[in-house]
This record gives structure tokens, C-alpha cells and sequence, in this order.
């Protein structure tokens, strides 16, 4: 553990982003696998001691898709460097990235994520369920859901008070973006009970922090609402691919999920939309969950990546953990595919160990839920959290720090002196 560390803090300070940013520009672009990228690199690279990490000491390309691009002879079709914005990803392609061997992935995917995002960064949310259970969906994951028996106890939507002094706590415990969520299929008529929500999200952006709802699905009014009191995000997430999604959800369509995400576009609101692993979806349900997320008009601000933690009681109470090894794949295809996004370490963290989290974090995962509980599963605590980031060289953000959030950081709150200052100092 303390020899990756060293070897992750270390790497990306030795290389100047300029030039890292050159070589692996012109790498990429007259190469169409992270295979020959890799050897690409290590051939127009004059000083190779200067590179992150020696390319020849990374395992050859196995078999499969990665490696079949490669020939002399194939014709080479330019493609946009890595690091680049792109909306044209072809299914194929985002399966080659996924199905490449796994350690050069991740050494792409770290590289792509110090050159697009602050370094070491890490943002912290706190989520709070602000009104648990009794959902008239039947997601198959959730134990939220009045279709089944599950250990949820329904509630009524909490009071504004109770969620301020929440939301005062995650501040004082270092979180910058909290996230109220309530267990609706829709907004829907709820007028008493949007207004409420409102005024919390009015509350809570008055204290500096980022705010973000879930609230099932949004019409345009809704959403502007939101907008105007303050809204930084709202998520709503896809899950899987839409094909797998019938043997997921039946109750709302993957259609219905993507008009709710353009009404929140549309909006101004940045969109948080990501999946969940394990549901019993196979490899090439996760590409397409992420080449879905990559034709969307805008790549989503946030892209949460969810272990499914089985509810007895769920269909799903059954299911296998998804392992490390899917899961890194998938926290560093999208941090490839999605290269601006923020990708977010959601439900099921705890599950994994601080290694295996690091990793991620090195493959370009750069937020993680921390505080006392996530909707209706655990995760760790501020205080454990506190002492990850600071064994492996990590540190908060601060709101609005990352340049993905700086369009919407106009509406209502500015960032602070202090919160400039020190993105001032980070750069
Ligand atoms: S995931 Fe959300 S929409 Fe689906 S059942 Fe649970 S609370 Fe309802």
C-alpha cells in the first residue's frame, strides 16, 4: 500500500502538463489503440525518465480488442486526442477502451485526469434522505419501493430546520456539495411539498455549498423552480444500458429517464446521471451505459458510479458483488470517455478497502458521498474519510473548484474570497 501511494503522489508532479499534454497529443493522434498510444508515447519521447510511469515496463496488450488495432498495415483513422471533449464516441470504440488490459487503462485514464482536472483532488457531498420510502417505482435495486418488503421504513418529507442543521453539519465536516434525495416516483402535484424543497435548496446554497436533488422525474417548470432557487445539480440516473434496463426498471422508461435529464439541461441545471453495478448486467451493459452518457447533448457535470448493495427483501437481494477489477474498468472507461466529468464514487464505497479506492481514485475518480449514511445504505464516515485522503496525499475540494462546475457557480452563490484563494493556490 505505502509503495503505490509514494508511486501515485509522485508520478504526475514529474512531467510539466504542457508537455505531458503534447506528448500524449501527438501520441494519440496517429494511433487508434491505448496500446500503440502507449508505445507511441515511449518512442517520441526524448526524455523517457520524464515520463509518469516507463512504458516499457507495462504489461504487453492481451488479446482482444485492443491489441487487434494495432497492425502495421490497418488504416489509421484520426481521431480526437485523448483529453479532447467528444459527443461521436462509436459503441465500438468505448468497448475497445473498456476491454483494453486493465493497468494500461488505468495508466491512460490517470494521465487524461491530471490533465483535465485539479490534481489530488477529491470532492466530498454528504447525501440525506429527505423522505424515505413508499416509491411507487419497482427499480429492482431499491428497497425504497413500496412494491416490495424491505427493511424501509416510509416517512413524510423532512422538515426545513432538520435539514438545515444537517446540512450545516456536512459543512463543518468538510463536504462542499450536499444532496437532498425523496423517494417519489415523480414531483409531480406535490405544490406544499416543492416549495419546501425549494427553500432548502435556497437555505443550503446561501451557506456557500453545492446543492443537489433526486427527486424522481422533473417536468420544465420544475426544473426552472429549481434553477431559480439555487440548484446547482440534479441527478437521475440511467442505471445501466438501455438494453438491460426492461430486467431493471418497468416501471418508467430509459426515454422518461433522458427527458428528465433534458428538462434539467434545458434548465441550466447541471446534470448528475450514472449507473449502478451488479445488477446482473454483463461487461458490454456498463460500455453502454457509458457510451449513452456520451451522446448526450452535454457529457453529465457528474457521473456516479454505484456497487449495488443487495436489500433482502429486493429482487436483487440475491446478486453477487460486482468486484474491484469492474469496477475500476468502468470508473476509468468513463473517466476517458466522459474526460471532463466529475466521476463520483456513490453507494457500495464501503465495500470496497482504502486500496481499492485509492486505485480508483488514480484511474480518475474524484468524488466520494462521506458522512453518516447514503440514502438507505452506509458509507464512511467524515473522519475515516479525512484519514483516507490524507494517507494517500488527497484533499478536498472546494466548491465550484473544478472547471466543470464553473458555469453554474453564477447562479446564486459565488465562490467565496477564500474559496478563490485557495483554488489560487492549488493551481
Ligand atoms: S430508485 Fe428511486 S424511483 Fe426507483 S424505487 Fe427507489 S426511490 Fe423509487
Amino acid at each position: 500500500m505505502a509503495s503505490l501511494s509514494t508511486t501515485a503522489m509522485r508520478a504526475p508532479m514529474v512531467l510539466p502538463r504542457t508537455a505531458a499534454q503534447l506528448l500524449l497529443r501527438s501520441a494519440v493522434a496517429s494511433s487508434s489503440s491505448p496500446a500503440s498510444s502507449i508505445r507511441a508515447i515511449s518512442s517520441s519521447a526524448s526524455n523517457k525518465r520524464a515520463l509518469p510511469v516507463d512504458p516499457s515496463e507495462l504489461p504487453p496488450a492481451g488479446p482482444g480488442p485492443a491489441s487487434s488495432q494495432s497492425s502495421a498495415s490497418a488504416p489509421v483513422t484520426p481521431r480526437a486526442p485523448d483529453g479532447t471533449t467528444r459527443h461521436d464516441w462509436t459503441r465500438k470504440e468505448v468497448s475497445e477502451i473498456y476491454n483494453s488490459p486493465l493497468l494500461e487503462l488505468v495508466f491512460r485514464a490517470a494521465t487524461v485526469h491530471r490533465l483535465v482536472h485539479p490534481k489530488n483532488s477529491v470532492q466530498l457531498c454528504t447525501l440525506m434522505n429527505i423522505k424515505e420510502g413508499g416509491c411507487s417505482e419497482d427499480c429492482g435495486y431499491c428497497s425504497q419501493s413500496s412494491k416490495y418488503t424491505t427493511p424501509s421504513t416510509p416517512s413524510k418529507l423532512s422538515d426545513v430546520d432538520e435539514v438545515l442543521v444537517e446540512a450545516r453539519k456536512a459543512k463543518a465536516n468538510g463536504s462542499t456539495r450536499f444532496c437532498m434525495g425523496a423517494a417519489w416516483r415523480e414531483v409531480g402535484g406535490r405544490k406544499r411539498g416543492f416549495n419546501r424543497i425549494l427553500e432548502m435548496v435556497s437555505e443550503i446554497r446561501g451557506m456557500g455549498m453545492e446543492v443537489c436533488t433526486t427527486l424522481g422525474m422533473l417536468t420544465k417548470e420544475q426544473a426552472a423552480a429549481l434553477k431559480n432557487a439555487g440548484l446547482t445539480a440534479y441527478n437521475h440516473n440511467l442505471d445501466t444500458s438501455r438494453e438491460y434496463y426492461g430486467k431493471v426498471v418497468t416501471s418508467r422508461s430509459y426515454d422518461d429517464r433522458l427527458s428528465t435529464i433534458e428538462n434539467v439541461r434545458q434548465a441550466g441545471i447541471s446534470v448528475c446521471s450514472g449507473g449502478i453495478l451488479g445488477l446482473g448486467e454483463e461487461h458490454e451493459d456498463r460500455v453502454g451505459l457509458i457510451y449513452e452518457m456520451s451522446r448526450l447533448p452535454e457529457h453529465p457535470e457528474s457521473f456516479p458510479v454505484n456497487a449495488l448493495v443487495a436489500i433482502p427483501g429486493t429482487p436483487m437481494e440475491g446478486n453477487e458483488p460486482v468486484d474491484f477489477p469492474t469496477m475500476l474498468r468502468t470508473v476509468a472507461t468513463a473517466r476517458l470517455v466522459l474526460c471532463k466529468s466529475i466521476i463520483r464514487l456513490a453507494a457500495g464505497r464501503h465495500l470496497f478497502s482504502e486500496g481499492e479506492q485509492a486505485m480508483a481514485f488514480m484511474a480518475g475518480a474524484n468524488a466520494i458521498f462521506t458522512g453518516e449514511r447514503m440514502l438507505t445504505t452506509p458509507t464512511s464516515s467524515w473522519d475515516q474519510d479525512k484519514g483516507m485522503l490524507e494517507r494517500w496525499g488527497l484533499r478536498p475540494m472546494v466548491s465550484f473548484e473544478d472547471e466543470i462546475m464553473a458555469p453554474h457557480a453564477s447562479n446564486g452563490a459565488q465562490p467565496t474570497q477564500k474559496e478563490a484563494a485557495a483554488k489560487e493556490a492549488q493551481v
